[in-house]
């Protein structure tokens, strides 16, 4: 039932004593960080200036922009030789954070999957296909070694080619995927290609969905096409990657992994806690990483948690799926990407006019991204070929930079609506992302 019983269902007041002395420890080690070392400083915090949980309070929150800020090695709080990994979060900026792994911190990370796993029934007679990117990306060589910790086969099949990852299914009877929602949805149609019932045809009873938002109704209708349960995993690289929140058998929210993460839930406009079981920031900080200890951090990601007990008897709280964002990051994919970055490329390139417009859709099972960008008039004076030519010079260089081939469509100056806010470049028209 448990992979680890004693601490996935330690009492609260213990719980709380075992997070206090972690975070005294973790906050120590943090100030030897430049970041920290400086910060501290600045603030006049003490860095045993922690007696209660509460004290953290007295800590600022850290951003994504001070990771950045202070990248790429300025949060490390030890010598470099003891790192031993480092990963990548999946967005495709030059400077997607970085984040570095002691051997103890990759064994932790990789206890956390092996109990995150076991806790939705995986077991070691299971055959597991990791169907995520290898690689700098967390989800692969996360799960990976969890599972393997686990003791299950794992078949590292990576994300590409959906006929063949089927082909692989069949032959070594797979029965648990880790795979993303977006993925799975277009799995279910290359089943249909290839003439296969994925119920009848393969022996598949469980799928991890992780590393992209997804609603209720998409996580039902992927288990019903393939016949299987699915779970919900949340993480984030800069916390590790998957393994910090993870669906148990009742699907009823996923347990947050307390004994690694000290959780807080903030408004993203006021910065103050909100009431326990109300929707705001979830704001982290790692209790045990040692490489590169994180302190406040503030995830970006809207939730609420579940202050009710499980009924699997674990006693880490539950936080509900993922209700939005805080800024206008857009998962496409799997793939963070920032309207920031379309509009830096666009900048660059000869003709392009003032303004552009991201559109995202899901075309059948698979999400499309649109861009409508204005071009300078002398483009519309009836000459197709030289339209088309700019159009596939601005669809190449946005492809080099997010990976992904976006559908650009020219449009004539003045034409597009002016943006108004954070959101404005950005329609997204996919129904039951977050539900
Ligand atoms: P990943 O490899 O999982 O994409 P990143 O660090 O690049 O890791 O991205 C993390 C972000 O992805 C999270 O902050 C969150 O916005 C989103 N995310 C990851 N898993 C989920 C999930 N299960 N549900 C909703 N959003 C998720
Ligand atoms: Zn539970």
């Amino acid at each position: 039932m448990y992979w680890e019983k004693e601490i996935e269902t330690i009492p609260h007041d213990k719980l709380k004593v075992l997070q206090l002395e972690r975070l005294k420890k973790t906050v120590r080690s943090a100030s030897t960080s430049d970041f920290y070392g400086k910060l501290f400083k600045n603030i006049g915090f003490k860095p045993d200036g922690i007696s209660s949980l509460k004290d953290i309070e007295n800590i600022p929150f850290t951003t994504c922009d001070d990771l950045r800020d202070c990248w790429p090695y300025g949060l490390i709080a030890v010598s470099r030789d003891e790192l031993i990994r480092m990963h990548f979060s999946s967005e495709t900026t030059e400077r997607a954070l970085v984040i570095f792994h002691t051997a103890a911190d990759v064994n932790a990370w990789t206890n956390l999957m092996a109990r995150s796993m076991y806790m939705t029934g995986m077991r070691k007679s299971d055959v597991f296909q990791n169907m995520m990117t290898y690689g700098l990306f967390t989800g692969g060589l996360g799960f990976h070694y969890g599972a393997e910790r686990l003791g299950a086969l794992v078949i590292p099949a990576g994300s590409e080619n959906s006929r063949r990852q089927i082909q692989l299914m069949k032959n070594f009877g797979t029965t648990v995927l880790h795979i993303s929602p977006s993925h799975a949805l277009h799995l279910s149609g290359v089943f249909k290609e290839v003439d296969m019932d994925p119920r009848k045809d393969t022996e598949l009873k469980t799928a991890f969905l992780g590393s992209e938002p997804h609603s209720e109704e998409t996580r039902k209708q992927i288990e019903e096409i393939l016949g299987i349960k699915a779970f919900n995993s949340y993480g984030l690289s800069e916390m590790n990657g998957p393994g910090v929140s993870f669906e148990c058998q009742f699907q009823q929210g996923m347990h947050i992994w307390e004994d690694n993460y000290l959780v807080e839930v903030i408004d993203p406009e006021t910065l103050e806690p909100v009431p326990e079981g109300t929707m705001g920031e979830l704001v982290l900080t790692t209790l045990v990483r040692q490489g590169m200890p994180i302190l406040r951090y503030r995830t970006r990601d809207l939730t609420r948690m579940i202050t009710e007990p499980c009924e699997c008897g674990r006693t880490h709280r539950r936080i509900e799926r993922i209700k939005g964002r805080t800024d206008d990051t857009m998962i496409i994919k799997g793939i963070n990407i920032f309207p920031i970055q379309i509009e830096k490329k666009l900048n660059n390139i000869p003709g392009v006019g003032n303004n552009f417009l991201i559109i995202l859709e899901r075309e059948g099972l698979n999400d499309d991204i649109i861009i409508k960008v204005e071009v300078q008039k002398e483009f519309f004076t009836g000459d197709l070929k030289q339209l088309e030519n700019l159009r596939s010079r601005i669809s190449d260089a946005l492809k080099a930079d997010i990976l992904i081939t976006p559908r650009v469509k020219l449009v004539e100056p003045n034409s597009l609506p002016k943006p108004e806010g954070k959101t404005g470049r950005v329609i997204d028209n996919r129904k039951n992302l977050y539900g």
